[in-house]
């Protein structure tokens, strides 16, 4: 497609430490609304990819490209952290001494900019907190202190702060690792529901969360593309197959 069009344009992308390549002329293309799955063994650059993306590493060679026209390749992350591109890494991060309304409450007040807190009028959030917690599952946990949910559910207030900066493409890595089979398949249902108004991108491991999320997956391997498709088209693909039994 024309790169205009796109939410998230890698063209020709790589990385190295050390004389190692971590992303080998790697090429992906996400479209504004899609939610993709990126799945590989470990080592075949997917941390490395998230990092490009987010100005945390920058690339040696190639193209990136953000909303059909932004040029992400030397910019820094500082930057395209304002741009509308949120990552959710693997461990939550929530402020644990805080209700789960008041970490939502911070995350949009954030979003208003550091002096956001001494305008801040009661009540002002509370549509967008209310709306942000069906979201995520947890209006009836609103008022308890996000250090007593369990651990899936720190991983949904998570992805709502993230929801608060209003991103145009999420990154998500490894959500449902350590979650409960409830909590993994209600994950899928909830990143489906997120990716109606944005693009996502999901790193992950466990394959029937991957099943569950129904969505396209590129398989990494030694830093670019082995394989793309369904995942039933991705499983029967021999390559793949060759690296994840092969070894
Ligand atoms: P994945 O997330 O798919 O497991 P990574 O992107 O973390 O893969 O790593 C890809 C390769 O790059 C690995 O072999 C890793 O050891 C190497 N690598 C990643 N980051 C660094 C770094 N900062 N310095 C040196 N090597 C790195």
């Amino acid at each position: 497609p024309d790169p205009q069009h796109t939410q998230l344009y890698l063209d020709g992308v790589s990385v190295s430490f050390d004389g190692f390549r971590a992303l080998n002329n790697l090429s992906l293309i996400i479209m504004p609304g899609e939610m993709r799955a990126i799945i590989g063994p470990n080592g075949a650059g997917k941390t490395t990819m998230m990092d490009v993306i987010t100005g945390k590493t920058r690339p040696d060679k190639g193209t990136i490209l953000f909303d059909g026209d932004t040029d992400l390749t030397e910019m820094d992350e500082a930057d395209i952290a304002t741009l509308g591109i949120g990552r959710k890494f693997q461990k939550p991060t929530v402020f644990e001494s805080h209700t789960v309304w008041d970490n939502l409450d911070l995350a949009l007040a954030g979003k208003r900019g550091p002096f956001a807190s001494l305008f801040h009028r009661e009540g002002a959030n509370d549509d967008r907190i209310l709306s942000i917690l069906d979201t995520i599952r947890l209006p009836a946990r609103r008022h308890v202190l996000a250090g007593s949910l369990s651990h899936g559910q720190k991983q949904w207030l998570e992805i709502g702060m993230l929801l608060a900066q209003e991103p145009k493409l999420l990154l998500v890595d490894e959500p449902v690792a350590g979650m409960t089979d409830a909590e993994t398949a209600e994950t899928a249902r909830l990143l489906r529901e997120i990716a109606q108004t944005r693009s996502v991108v999901v790193v992950e491991h466990d394959m029937t969360f991957v099943r569950d999320l129904d969505v396209k997956v590129t398989v990494l391997h030694e830093g670019s593309v082995l394989s793309d498709g369904s995942l039933d088209h991705v499983s029967a693909d021999p390559r793949v197959i060759e690296v994840y039994l092969g070894r």
